[in-house]
């Protein structure tokens, strides 16, 4: 096999130097000649290859749509769930007929007494009124599933939204009883006067919710109760009854945050029952808006993506009914794609990869100096139990029982919503199949699951500039190596860290060195917290704080299992040696422009920070890459001895 040199000089900002600003001086280039397209909120390296899987399902979607395959085939059911998406008439013919029998359930409801019927069936379509519900294995017994049931019921994307009083907030909630308004008119169903009231109920619930760093904190949401209690929490509604209702025959649930539920009791009692039709037909309007018809479908993209996001422009419709097919069916979709780019070879290497920097990970527990034998020997039993998962599942999802049909695109969505709501509450009776997977095998992304102590790679990012089949190694651990140990890292992250090799929560730390790790990933929470955002906002240290040790100790057991690959073979390809190289593949990936709207709503709900903060920051924290390009003491992307943030 042949190399090739795919790193881009081209891409390079040569005017700033590497000791300042890293990502800049790897990407400045880039960055200048790539700013975000109209339809996107963000343009960057994850986001060109998911244009180009895209691409490659287009292809496949169409030939699915005019070909029909056999009934219950993955191209019969795709190419079905695509025509009736991509029928605009028919959606425009049909109006809102499929949601009237909810609309007058909603209509019907006298008193709180009534409430709990309505809700099972909005629950069943996955509409996210008042609260959370998920199935997912249990914290405590892996083997069998619990339910989880969270704080929500909001139309904005964080509680802090409805909370600030600045300028640019108090626009942007205005904007928002103007969207919710606009929804309800479009429906018939009400106006101004009730967006304004609905505004004011989940005022309360966001009030009565924990904050997006609180709520990562699994010591304080990780709280097991009895079904049986729980009409304490909800005296008024009765949850207990509710949740059998569901169909929920556990002893225990899981509950994130009892004060919300005592609150939402308050409110749902002490709210008129107007209030609560108008806040019910909004969600379930607001859940179902992009399969309605064009007049709703362009209300929520206006606030959702252009206010909220900062996407100037929709992206052609094509695109958007196979968004919603990657989370309705979307190991079909995947199953599709897999067939047509995954290559056993390209399997083959990536399993080489994960079980290259599995070994990392255990030398560099077994070098750390802070840690007693006691506690490694914990965290090795850990790491020699590591499962990993890689391109798509062994056996892929059974969707039996699930029609779609080239009918109602709508009703195809709630077919579907209903279908997983039903999956899902059959699996509290059944052990639980380790061989799932969370995502489907065409996106970008992967991930760490806890409670199965797994790692899991899609085919969809084992693509360039992540993987390449023919680069030099330099090239792949930078990349898709960094990315590899980032989610090892996971395991052994402020929540990771929390759970055993089986994945059941369980304090397997001494105090000391349970003290000395959190001392440790304080020096990374102050080190973040100082990164500045477009001039007035600052990264949240303590949201992004799991995400910044998984960068931190990503990057460096990537750098230890590359450094195992170079044998003495220094050579240069392209005037750059193999170390510098492997920094250089590093920057690329996170290289991305964003929208001022988006990077902001970025700050306040998500865990990491953003891609120059990831890039820049475990490198200033690493003196490899110091030494690879000769920056000095002092120098902005080499931090004082003293300050290094070191744990993994
Ligand atoms: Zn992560």
């Amino acid at each position: 096999m042949g190399l090739t040199d795919h790193l881009d000089v081209s891409a390079f900002d040569p005017a700033t130097p590497p000791s300042v600003d890293f990502y800049r001086h790897v990407n400045g280039g880039w960055l200048d000649a790539n700013p975000v397209p109209a339809e996107y909120p963000a343009w960057g390296a994850s986001y060109e290859v998911h244009v180009r899987n895209e691409e490659i399902l287009h292809g496949l979607l169409e030939a699915s749509r005019d070909d029909r395959g056999a009934p219950g085939s993955p191209s019969r059911t795709v190419g079905d769930y695509f025509a009736s998406g991509m029928d605009v008439d028919a959606i425009a013919a049909a109006d809102l007929d499929s949601l009237g029998g909810l609309f007058d359930g909603i209509g019907s409801i006298g008193s709180i007494d009534d409430l709990g019927v309505i809700m099972l069936s909005l629950k069943q379509l996955g509409v996210g009124a008042f609260h959370g519900f998920a199935v997912i294995p249990d914290f405590e017994d892996p083997d069998s599933y619990l339910v989880y049931l969270g704080q929500g019921g909001l139309g904005l994307p964080e509680r802090d939204y409805y909370l600030r009083d600045d300028d640019r907030s108090t626009a942007l909630v205005d904007a928002y009883v103007g969207h919710v308004t606009a929804q309800l008119e479009n429906a018939g169903r009400g106006g101004r006067d009730d967006a304004v009231a609905i505004l004011e109920l989940e005022r309360r619930l966001a009030e009565a919710s924990l904050p997006a760093e609180k709520l990562r904190d699994l010591q304080l949401t990780l709280n097991r109760h009895r079904v049986d209690d729980l009409d304490v929490l909800m005296p008024q509604f009765g949850l207990t009854g509710y949740l059998r209702s569901l169909g929920v025959t556990l002893e225990t649930v899981n509950i994130d945050n009892a004060d919300f539920f005592s609150i939402l009791d308050e409110v749902l009692s002490g709210t008129r029952v107007e209030v609560i039709r108008s806040y019910l037909t909004w969600h379930l309007i607001r859940s179902y808006a992009p399969a309605l018809p064009t007049r709703f479908e362009e209300e929520a993209f206006d606030f959702y993506n252009r206010k909220i996001g900062g996407q100037q422009q929709p992206r052609e419709r094509w695109t958007r009914v196979l968004s919603a097919a990657a989370s309705d069916i979307g190991e079909q979709v995947a199953k599709l794609y897999v067939d047509e780019v995954f290559s056993p070879e390209a399997k083959a290497r990536c399993e080489h990869m994960v079980d290259d920097l599995i070994a990392a990970m255990g030398r560099s527990v077994r070098d750390l100096d802070w840690m007693t034998e006691e506690t490694k020997q914990e965290a090795l039993t850990k790491v020699d139990s590591f499962a990993y998962k890689i391109g798509y599942p062994d056996e892929w999802r059974d969707y039996t029982g699930l029609v779609i049909d080239r009918g109602s695109y709508v009703e195809n969505r709630m077919r579907s919503a209903r279908w997983e709501f039903d999956r899902n509450m059959r699996r509290l009776e059944e052990p639980v199949d380790k061989g799932e997977w969370a995502l489907p095998a065409h996106v970008v992304n992967a991930y760490y699951n806890p409670l199965w102590n797994e790692v899991v790679f899609t085919a969809g990012i084992l693509q360039p500039p992540f993987f390449y089949a023919d680069a030099d190694d330099a090239v792949n651990y930078g990349a898709i190596g960094s990315v590899i140990g980032h989610e090892i890292t996971h395991g052994f992250d402020d929540n990771g860290s929390r759970f055993d090799e089986a994945g059941r929560r369980r304090n397997w730390w001494t105090e000391a060195d349970r003290d000395e790790f959190e001392r440790r990933a304080e020096v990374l929470v102050s080190q973040f917290s100082e990164y500045e955002i477009d001039g007035d906002q600052k990264v949240n240290g303590r949201l992004t704080l799991g995400e910044n040790i998984a960068d931190l100790g990503g990057l460096a057991v990537a750098y230890d299992a590359f450094v195992q690959t170079l044998n003495g073979d220094e050579a240069e390809i392209g005037g750059f040696t193999a170390r510098q190289r492997f920094f250089i593949s590093y920057a690329t990936i996170w290289r991305m422009n964003y929208t001022e709207e988006y990077l902001r709503m970025l700050t306040n709900v998500d865990v990491h920070a953003p891609n120059q903060v990831r890039t820049n920051g475990p490198l200033s924290n690493f003196p490899p890459f110091a030494e690879a390009f000769s920056v000095g003491d002092g120098a902005p992307m080499r931090r004082p001895v003293d300050e290094v943030a070191d744990i993994w």
